[in-house]
């Protein structure tokens, strides 16, 4: 649909629509837009300290599941900040978290926990990349794009994985629009690849420092619903949208710390590997809803049940890759997380437990 409006509508001077986006009681993402004033001086200046300049807001949470409709605001406080793809110009894109009006984290507000952990491990500058593995879905029959309508089967899984040509590619448009929304957004996305299954894709946040990386999944997953609506389709990012031999949908976690990117740092990698295994339960209950269907020890996953961890081994829970091993230092993947898994939980485990750092409250999902 072309808009109706003239090219030469923009904000009036002084005027910034800043879109506040927040996460609901089911793991999904909401969004409304605020007109604020533009006081700060440059962006960068805004991003470093988004609470000075934005106003705190408040939303429905009766409608959300997150509060009862006898006290139903729930507060939300602008945490990241980052440029509007969709509105352009001076425009933001704002994560925020969510609290009572008494000024205490709701229950599902796991960004705050989070962002303590991450602070108490600064001095070991912990980096994540997230690989978000999604479907793009046609709302008319559920079934992913690439899924014939008349309800046949597609051709078994093979030519998809980085896959080209109209029997291969499905989505690519939204993959690729999303790619580059990222990035004019601030958003540190490294690259995309064609999934596995049809109408499967993937792409990769990071390295990101400490608490950005929840931050920035979140907002690339806000993006990436909003591309795809504009196309009147759905994201999926269930562990396995689609029962059968058709592959499902995880999140690896790429993780290191500065003394495991240091040199001779194979050594930190493998304590941190040692801690994780004895914490496999602890891990697998906050790395997403329904895994148990994706972690079956098939389509490159190992099973829920066990950990185990190998060197260039994709069916293994963890994974250091033969860089890592012939340079003796870098990082590691948890192949574990399955594609809804929350980042903020995700990132936190595994700083807690690699980096021996408590939390006060186990977190649930
Ligand atoms: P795979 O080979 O498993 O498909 P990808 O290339 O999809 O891996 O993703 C790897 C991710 O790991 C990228 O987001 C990348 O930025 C990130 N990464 C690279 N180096 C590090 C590091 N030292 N620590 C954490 N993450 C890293
Ligand atoms: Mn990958
Ligand atoms: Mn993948
Ligand atoms: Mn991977």
């Amino acid at each position: 649909m072309r808009s109706p409006l003239s090219p030469d509508v923009t904000n009036p001077p002084g005027v910034v629509i800043a879109e506040y986006v927040w996460i609901d009681g089911r793991e999904g993402l909401r969004s409304k837009p605020k007109t604020v004033e533009k006081k700060w001086k440059s962006l960068d200046d805004l991003k470093k300290s988004p609470m000075k300049y934005l106003p705190k807001w408040n939303y429905d949470g009766s409608s959300t599941d997150q509060a009862p409709g006898t006290d139903s605001e729930v507060m939300i406080y602008p945490q990241a900040v980052f440029k509007d793809p969709f509105r352009g110009g001076d425009n933001i894109l704002v994560m925020c978290d969510m609290y009572t009006p008494g000024g205490t984290p709701i229950p599902t507000n796991t960004r705050f926990q989070c962002a303590q952990v991450m602070d108490k491990a600064k001095h070991l500058a912990p980096w994540f990349g997230i690989e978000q593995e999604y479907f793009i879905i046609r709302p008319k029959d559920r079934k992913p794009i690439g899924f014939p309508e008349d309800g046949s089967e597609p051709a078994p899984q093979f030519a998809y994985y980085c896959g080209v040509g109209g029997s291969n590619a499905f989505g690519r448009t939204i993959c690729d629009e999303h790619y580059i929304a990222c990035l004019y957004a601030g958003i540190q996305v490294s690259g995309t690849n064609g999934e596995v299954a049809p109408g499967q894709w993937e792409f990769q946040v990071g390295p990101c420092v400490g608490i950005d990386s929840g931050d920035q999944l979140w907002m690339a997953r806000y993006i990436l619903e909003r591309v795809a609506e504009a196309y009147g389709y759905d994201i999926d990012l269930s562990p396995k949208p689609v029962v059968g031999d058709w592959n499902g949908s995880g999140a690896h976690t790429n993780f290191s710390t500065k003394p495991m990117r240091d040199s001779g740092g194979i050594e930190e990698i493998y304590k941190a590997i040692e801690r994780l295994s004895m914490k496999h339960r602890e891990h697998i209950a906050v790395y997403g809803k329904g895994n148990d269907k994706r972690l079956t020890g098939k389509h490159e996953t190992a099973s829920i049940e066990a950990f185990t961890w190998g060197k260039a081994n994709r069916g293994a829970s963890v994974r250091v890759g033969n860089q890592t091993v012939a340079d003796g230092c870098g990082y590691f993947e948890d192949r574990r997380p399955a594609g809804n898994m929350d980042p903020y939980l995700v990132t936190m485990m595994l700083t807690s437990t690699c980096c021996d750092i408590k939390i006060e409250k186990m977190p649930t999902m």
